[in-house]
Order: structure tokens, then sequence, then C-alpha cells
């Protein structure tokens, strides 16, 4: 199968059961920014992709941020006054504030309603709080269990550390033809939610385990990282190999069965900002287009103006669009094989049009060269069209990428007319001239 081709129904069923099932493995792991639940997690991905696990000792400082004290937790719970369970972490690893403090109290129910948190529009849920950067602690329940609460007193225990540790992260690097570098991100640091983060975790092992697998002009940089303190301490235990960096996406909230939601980069008009309009657009599929904003995942990092990096984000359903989202709603059933399959399948496609976006010159531009006694014209047809195109428009100053814009044909017939133009001696590959090559 040609890597340009898009994958059949059948393969983006295999890798979304097999992403699916990675999720499943996930889901149960506490995890947060930091701590043993986040180094289960990496651990586990080395067990499908040969992944490097790097460990930033508490306090290394990271731009303007620090790399915070490590937290981990054992147990927690919330006991009324007949010495039952009303809360309990070992139910739900949501019930408990991520990073709160060691807490064991009794206090009345006023005290108690202070650090507790509920979702009244939807009271069966259990929302995801946090509380990294301000020592607190807290629970969050369903409002269904918060208005069943009596006066009285409670008694309460957080059975947590948080002291001096270590930022964890996962790193893979997939070196290609060139050094030139395609980074995919996943934030890796929430506890048990599917879409937001699972989701892209799991399609960013099974991309690197496809990548892995085929020849690659660009290397490849796979980031699991925390959110947001991960992104800014990578970029700056490594600024020097960003300039490297060609194109990326931020890959998360992928499993959901909403429409695909490409958010361009921050320059707006990079080639991996291209190549994900004209995937999304030739698949004839719904999807939307979001201009970059500076609110959202790693892609505010990587777009913060000393980097302006060309990476977008990919996602189904942006966060904060389904009420699902940082609850316990986002559960095993709001992710499905099915989107993450085509999720993967179109990410693939993206990177596809990056392998294989090149420019070249046609060698017989005077008049058309005859087609026929090359035994390449046969009928007008697509394939015809898309050799007419290629010819015509390689002149040094278009990429294929272009190419496939203005002719609104598919870019893998696009790319397939280039091969066999090229076969026939009829196109020589050159280095990019033009608008375009800045982004090389
Ligand atoms: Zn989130």
């Amino acid at each position: 199968m040609s890597p340009n081709k898009s994958i059949s129904p059948d393969d983006e069923g295999d890798v979304g059961r097999r992403i699916y099932r990675l999720i499943v493995e996930l889901y149960p792991i506490c995890r947060s920014i930091t701590g043993d639940g986040y180094r289960q997690t990496m651990r586990l991905l080395q067990s499908r992709v040969p992944l490097q696990i790097h460990e930033v000792p508490t306090g290394t400082p990271l731009f303007d941020w620090t790399a915070p004290r490590e937290w981990n937790i054992r147990d927690a719970f919330v006991k009324n006054a007949r010495g039952e369970k009303i809360i309990d972490f070992q139910d739900s690893n949501l019930h408990v504030v991520s990073y709160s403090v060691p807490v064991r109290a009794v206090v009345p129910l006023a005290e108690l309603k202070k650090h507790l948190f509920t979702m009244p529009e939807h009271p069966d849920w259990i929302p995801y709080r946090t509380s990294y950067y301000r020592e607190d602690w807290g629970f969050c329940l369903s409002h269904r269990c918060y208005e069943a609460l009596k006066e009285g007193d409670y008694e309460v225990v957080i059975d947590s550390t948080l002291g001096p540790g270590s930022l964890t992260y996962g790193e893979l690097y997939l070196p290609g033809e060139r050094e030139d570098e395609i980074l995919i991100s996943a934030h890796s640091c929430h506890p048990s939610l599917a879409n937001d983060n699972l989701s892209g975790i799991g399609l960013a092992v099974e991309l690197a385990r496809h990548l892995s697998s085929v020849p690659r002009r660009y290397s490849y940089r796979f980031l699991f990282i925390p959110g947001t303190i991960g992104a800014i301490g990578w970029l700056c235990l490594n600024e020097s190999s960003v300039p490297r960096i060609k194109g990326g996406l931020v890959i998360t909230g992928v499993g959901d069965r909403g429409a695909v939601t490409y958010k361009r980069s921050r320059r707006g008009n990079t080639g991996i900002d291209r190549a994900a309009a004209l995937v999304l657009q030739q698949s004839g599929q719904p999807y939307r287009l979001l201009d970059f904003h500076p609110y959202g995942y790693d892609e505010r990092q990587f777009c913060s103006p000393g980097f302006n990096l060309p990476v977008g984000r990919f996602s189904r359903t942006p966060y904060g669009e389904y009420p699902e989202y940082h609850t316990s709603a986002d559960d095993l059933g709001f992710v499905g094989p099915d989107a993450l399959g085509d999720s993967f399948a179109k990410i693939r496609r993206i990177l596809d049009v990056m392998e294989h976006d090149r420019t070249y010159v046609n060698q017989s531009p005077k008049g058309e060269p005859q087609l026929g006694k090359r035994g390449l014209y046969s009928s007008p047809g697509p394939r015809e069209l898309a050799l007419l195109w290629v010819l015509n428009l390689s002149d040094g100053g278009n990429r294929l990428l272009d190419i496939a814009e203005r002719s609104g044909v598919d870019f893998s017939d696009i790319k397939e007319a280039a091969d066999v133009l090229l076969r026939a001696g009829l196109l020589a590959e050159c280095e990019p001239s033009g608008p375009l090559a800045a982004r090389k």
C-alpha cells in the first residue's frame, strides 16, 4: 500500500480498537502533573513504544516557572458520623482535588462544604478539579450525594504527600532522512478522563508505532508531557533543538463522536496548517478550522511569541463545548474505536502531505510534453488531469501542496502523478523557492 493512500476502513477499525484498548488500560491510573501515577503511565506506554522517561528535579527553573513539588496519593475519604465512607477515592480518583495537601481532621458540615465541588447542572457527575499551584485540599462529588449530606461532624482523610521529587515526562524520537522534525505532543496528566487526555495519548502511541515502520523524510519527536509545565519545561531544556521543528500537532480529545476541529498555529498559514485544512476539506466529512487563540492546550506554549512554532491542534469537539469535559462522564463510553480510528487516519494523511510535499521543475516546459508517446495518456480522466496540473505548475515555485490546493485534486493523486512524471523523466526535484521556502 502506498503510504500516501487512505487507509482502508478495516485498518482504521483495527487501529481504533488498539487505541481504545490502551485507553482502557490507562483509565484507572490516578495521574497528575507529577507523581507515581504519571510514571506508571509512562512505563505502560513503554510496553508499546521505546519511550525515554525523563525526570526533572523539583525546583529546576523552567523559564518563568519552576518544576513543582511531586504529589502522590495513596487514599482519601470522607466518613459521616456513623463511620460510613460517603466519598471514597477508591471508587473514583476524580473524588480528590488533584494536588490536595494531606489532611486528617474532623470537621462540621459547614467547614467541609467549603472544600466540596459539584456540578448542579449534571447532578450525577463528578467534576475534575486541580489545585496545582495553590496549597489547598478538596473533594469532588455528585451533586446528588452533596444534597444528601446531613448536619454533623465528618472525618476527612487525604493520605497524600507533596514534597521534593521530580517532574516526569516521556519522549520518543524517530530519526528520518532529515534532521527537520515534526513534533507530536499529548498532555498526559489527567486521571480517569478518557477523551481529555487518554485519547490523545493512545493515538500518539499508535502513530509512533506506525511511523517507526515506514520510511521517513522528517524526524519525529513525540512528547507525553504534563500540561503547561511539561511543555514549558521541554522547551526550556531543549531550546537548542527547537529550531528543527518544522511542523507539529498537539493531539487531544480525539475519541468523541463530534466532527474534527483543527486549530491553526499562531502563524496560521504554515505547512501543517495548510496540510490539515487540505486533508479535512478533501475528506468530504464535516470539520471545523479555528484560528489561533491564546487559550487551550499546549499549543499555547509552542506558539508563545518566543518560539512561534508551526504547531496546530487536532481535536474533535473542542474542550468546553461538550458537557462531559472535565467530568466523570468523560469515561470509557464517551470515546469509541470508530472515532479514534478516524482521527488516526486523518492525522496520518496530514503527515503524509507533510512527508510528500516536494517541489519539482517540469523538464519539458515548452508546450505540453507528449504524454501519449510515453504511455501516460489514455483518455481524459482524473489521472490525466492530475498529470496536467503537476506539469503545468511545477515551475520550481509551487509545491505539491500548492498544486493540490489550487487544482482541488486529491493530494494523493497529485503525489502519484508527480511520481509517474518523475519516473518518465519529465520532472526533477528542486529545493523550494518562493513564499513557501521560508517554512522549510
Ligand atoms: Zn483537561
